[in-house]
């Protein structure tokens, strides 16, 4: 069977979702059509709630009425081959799509490293299928011990969720000496390190998983330094690679980078062909080198630009080049880093200076609900602009880590943050004269 359509998307996860929609705002008369392997997806980032949260993991579906309504078609089929000379991708299920435009958002797979068992039953990779999901759920809240492998956002978001599960006890097991250590500088690590002890999550730094032990199921692992473990499931929290076969058998470029090579307007090496969210490469805001971040909220953005810009270059795209900017919750303790921290600023090789200040997000400090906040920013020594930001605290550091990161894609100076003009209120703010962000800056100023 063949189907004609003006814009094919591949892909229904944030980066597929938001093209369609976009591009449905900008060319309303375009036909758009969904191609989706998965039949029942999910949010991504609220997998790890689904565990308890959650009254009930379908909750965390991903809702297609926005869509529906739209007009959009969505077809549950599984792209394997894309001529691009005739402009045709062909289905698992037999069908050809025709197409004048095509969005590849086909998102990324989860990292299995070879690590000797790791195909025994009751490990779990994270893959954003609801139905897979449903079942490690209800595997997990089974069982009696489990090992979360990786101690980035993900792994640190999963010990936290699962350690509320009654009767289960959580081991976290991370390469590096920190947790969050690709995001945070230690001092933002610890606080996290210290919630999830609370939580009574056994966290296991500077270990390596050497192999998974057991029969047909996992019952224990061995470390790099010969101690073993004893547990009966695993979740693997250790990243994902950018999802390519299909581009590259298509002979669209990768560049240097893991990601499908686009333009600043999302375009592949084929005019008629764009790239999006985690499959897509990704250049970094300060040095353009590739970089591997993976975010929902970067997906999203990229979308924006190439829905817009299918068939003529209409928004010109403001912020060139990625800054890994994101979020995490941690048993009440918000996190929020935003572009480079002191230590990854550092080994690029840039002179930095960074400021420090902490407060209550409430004014005064002892109105209900009030938390304490810290807010690190770092600074290029000579030139004044800021180039990374972490905060921690309570909800408001949610938003706070996004006026940073709006100000690093700004290249705004720690003059401007220092004379900041800002809203505030007693509910809802931290104080005129104590504002955190506006400290920090000072203090990076009194450095300089
Ligand atoms: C547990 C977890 C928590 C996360 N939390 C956050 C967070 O809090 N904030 C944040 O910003 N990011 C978060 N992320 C990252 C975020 O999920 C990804 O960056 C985001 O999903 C990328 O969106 P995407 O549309 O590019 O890819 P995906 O969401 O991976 O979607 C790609 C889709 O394409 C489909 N597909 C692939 N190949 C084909 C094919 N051949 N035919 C048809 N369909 C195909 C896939 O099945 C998939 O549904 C989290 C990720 C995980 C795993």
């Amino acid at each position: 069977m063949i189907k004609k359509t003006d814009v094919l998307i591949i892909g229904g996860g944030p980066a597929g979702i938001v093209s369609a929609i976009t591009a449905k705002r900008y060319y309303p008369d375009k036909n758009i059509l969904i191609m989706k392997n998965v039949a029942n997806g999910c949010i991504p980032c609220g997998i790890p709630y689904m565990f308890k949260s959650l009254k009930n993991p379908d909750d965390n579906k991903m809702g297609l009425d926005s869509l529906r309504n739209k007009n959009i078609e969505t077809a549950a089929d599984d792209a394997v081959k894309i001529d691009r000379s005739n402009k045709t991708v062909f289905s698992k299920s037999g069908r050809e799509y025709q197409y004048e435009k095509l969005i590849l958002a086909l998102g990324s797979l989860p990292i299995k490293p070879s690590i000797h068992g790791i195909e025994k039953e009751n490990i779990y990779p994270i893959h954003k299928d609801m139905d897979y999901l449903k079942t490690t759920v209800d595997r997990i809240k089974k069982a009696k011990s489990v090992l979360v492998l990786g101690g980035g956002f993900i792994g640190v978001e999963f010990a936290d969720e699962i350690s509320k599960i009654a009767g289960l006890k959580v081991y976290l097991a991370e390469i590096l000496p920190h947790l969050l250590a690709n995001s945070f500088d230690k001092e933002f690590s610890v606080l996290a390190e210290e919630k999830l002890k609370s939580e009574d999550v056994t966290i296991l730094t500077v270990t390596q998983v050497a192999e998974f032990l057991g029969g047909k199921k996992v019952e224990g692992v061995r470390f790099g330094d010969g101690k073993e473990l004893e547990i009966d499931s695993a979740i693997l929290g250790i990243g994902a690679v950018p999802n390519t076969s299909l581009a590259t058998k298509a002979g669209l470029d990768l560049g240097r980078g893991k990601g499908i090579w686009v333009d600043e307007y999302m375009r592949t090496v084929d005019p008629d062909v764009f790239a999006v969210g985690d499959c897509a490469g990704k250049r970094d805001f300060y040095t353009r080198k590739d970089t591997s971040v993976m975010l929902a909220s970067t997906a999203t953005a990229e979308a924006r630009i190439a829905g817009a810009n299918l068939y003529q270059l209409k928004v010109v795209r403001e912020n060139k080049g990625t800054i890994a900017i994101y979020s995490t919750y941690v048993n009440g303790l918000v996190l929020g880093s935003a572009g480079l921290t002191e230590t990854s600023a550092k080994k690029e090789g840039f002179e930095i200076i960074a400021g420090n200040a902490g407060g209550m997000d409430k004014h005064p400090g002892s109105l209900p609900g009030a938390s304490s906040i810290k807010v690190k920013l770092i600074f290029s020594r000579q030139s004044g602009i800021l180039m990374g930001g972490q905060v921690s605290g309570g909800m408001s550091a949610g938003e706070i880590i996004n006026i940073i990161g709006m100000a690093i894609q700004q290249r705004v100076s720690v003059t401007e943050l220092e004379t900041l003009q800002m809203a505030t209120h007693p509910y809802l703010t931290s104080a005129p004269t104590m504002y955190p962000v506006v400290l920090a800056a000072q203090d990076a100023s009194d450095k300089m």
